[in-house]
């Protein structure tokens, strides 16, 4: 009795919660009061006036309480197929799906795109799944899948149903009449992988292999295993693994080429940093950046990348190889620093290498929504000293042509998010050439990073970028590797092909 009761009211706080999210429901509440009058007299009039507010007001409270709507329905629905599937010895798995670095399509697009962009995704995954199977919208744009009872399920079937639910959500998508492109990752549990499936394990399960998919972004794609890494706190003993990581010298810049689009050599080298960790192997920045920024260890990187990266180009120059500058990635925490510009020409100076041997790179977002005096002086004092400004991720961040004139910016690091498919795609074709046509008569040079395809290569070079950077040309790769890639890029070049170059 107490259960069925608890049910019902479980059931009619569903019910209300879905009017809460909908207030424009309640223009309806006057008309309910009418009709249950007409129907029950006073005494249900006195309910239904009294109750619906209150019941309102409790699910709001609910709410307010850390319930979450999205991520909480879904642990209740799993838990409901898990019981069906266990009654009918059948089946079930659990998908998530989340948009790949959502922040910069926010940041091109707005929060209206974005909603659309969620809107079309969801409908395009409804139509990949069965008429029974879930789709549900969770928090920070990603979406849920959860599969109807089945008898025949195992893990290969689970992997080829999440690529088909990735290639779904990697078809362009039409927003505003401009062709948008993303990726997603997706992360798979199959409930009988679990030793107890509940809906909340098999949802926390889920979201772990997410998580491991996000870590190989893009298009990542991951099952859960019992034995999959979870994300460290920031506890002690990661402020101690943080330590001995510097210590023993593990955090390392590996190298991805650019080349000049005209020439076909190489004209640089950018520093990544890799974390390449004595148990857990090699950590991308993406998962160390955070926890090196909450313990405040951004600028010792920041040194240690620049020292490394110097040190490369010395090499290079001492092993006959022409490598004209390397970049390095400065963080807004090192460009708050009022030493910064000293410290880099004092250690360009050690390594008795020419500022303009040096590509600072700067993220747009940093010049364009920062007000801080330092930041600024910094950056005009870099390019005083003479090194190269790169504005990284152009196109994202919204900096006005009187900034990028003032900091002296010399080139634009063209965002993967306008390259992809340059070569099939009219709207991503046109975008770039009007970058590039200002970037022409402001006079800078020009970069396009993220170049995956001969096809996306050749259209760069056919508009007049510059240079260009990608999977396409190579992957970074550890110091170790870059003189064996350069003898056989510069093997490749006896016979260049012949591109036509256009220039704006
Ligand atoms: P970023 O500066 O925009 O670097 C480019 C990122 O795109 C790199 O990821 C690179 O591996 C990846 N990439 C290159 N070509 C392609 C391609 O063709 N397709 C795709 N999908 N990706 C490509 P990575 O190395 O994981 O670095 C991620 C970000 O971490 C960097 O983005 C940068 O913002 C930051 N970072 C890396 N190293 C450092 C560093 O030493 N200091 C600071 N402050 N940030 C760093
Ligand atoms: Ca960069
Ligand atoms: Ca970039």
């Amino acid at each position: 009795m107490l259960l069925s009761l608890k049910s019902t009211l479980g059931n009619l706080l569903k019910f209300v919660g879905v009017f809460g999210q909908r207030p424009q429901v309640l223009a309806f509440l006057p008309a309910a009061v009418l009709a249950s009058f007409w129907l029950g007299g006073e005494l249900l009039l006195l309910a239904t006036a009294l109750g619906i507010p209150l019941l309102l007001a409790f699910a709001d409270q609910k709410e307010a309480k850390g319930f979450r709507p999205g991520n909480r329905r879904l642990e209740d629905d799993l838990e409901t197929t898990l019981a069906i599937a266990r009654r009918k010895a059948k089946k079930t798995a659990c998908f998530m799906i989340e948009i790949d670095d959502h922040s910069s399509i926010l940041d091109r697009f707005g929060t209206a795109a974005m909603t659309e962009i969620m809107k079309q995704t969801q409908a395009r995954i409804h139509r990949v799944v069965r008429t029974p199977d879930r789709v549900l919208a969770l928090e920070g744009y990603q979406l849920a899948v959860i599969l109807a009872p089945t008898r025949h399920l195992d893990h290969d079937t689970a992997m080829k149903l999440a690529a088909r639910l990735q290639a779904s959500v990697e078809d362009p998508l039409t927003v505003d009449s401009v062709n948008v492109y993303v990726s997603a990752s997706v992360g798979a549990c199959l409930g009988d992988t679990l030793p107890h499936p509940t809906g909340e394990a098999l949802a926390d399960a889920t979201a772990l292999a997410l998580a491991d998919a996000r870590r190989h972004a893009p298009s990542g794609l991951r099952a859960f295993t019992p034995n999959l890494p979870t994300i460290p706190p920031c506890t002690e003993t990661l402020r101690d693994d943080i330590e001995a990581g510097f210590e023993n010298g593990q955090f390392k810049p590996w190298f991805q080429p650019q080349i000049s689009t005209e020439t076909g050599r190489v004209s640089g080298f950018e520093a990544l940093a890799r974390w390449e960790h004595s148990s857990k192997g090699m950590i991308p920045p993406a998962e160390f950046l955070p926890a090196l920024e909450r313990t405040g260890n951004i600028e010792r990187l920041g040194q240690q990348m620049l020292d490394a990266a110097l040190a490369a180009l010395k090499a290079w120059d001492e092993a006959g190889h022409e490598v004209p500058s390397v970049g390095v990635n400065f963080a807004s925490d090192e460009l708050r620093n009022p030493k910064l510009v000293d410290r880099v020409a004092w250690t360009l100076d050690r390594f008795d290498l020419a500022p303009d041997r040096l590509s600072v790179e700067i993220l747009e977002t940093v010049v364009s929504t920062s007000s801080d005096d330092t930041i600024s002086r910094n950056i005009r004092g870099l390019a005083e000293l003479g090194c190269h400004i790169d504005l990284d991720d152009f196109g994202t961040g919204h900096a006005s042509i009187s900034s990028i004139r003032r900091f002296g910016v010399q080139r634009l690091k063209i965002d993967r998010s306008f390259v992809m498919k340059v070569d099939r795609d009219t709207d991503q074709k046109d975008m770039i050439a009007a970058i590039l046509l200002m970037a022409d008569r402001l006079g800078l040079d020009t970069v396009a990073e993220g170049v995956e395809t001969a096809g996306e290569h050749a259209m760069l070079s056919q508009l007049g970028c510059g240079h260009v950077q990608g999977f396409g040309i190579a992957r970074p790769m550890p110091f170790d590797r870059t003189i064996e890639w350069m003898v056989s890029h510069s093997a490749k070049l006896q016979a260049p092909p012949i591109i036509g170059r256009k220039t704006v």
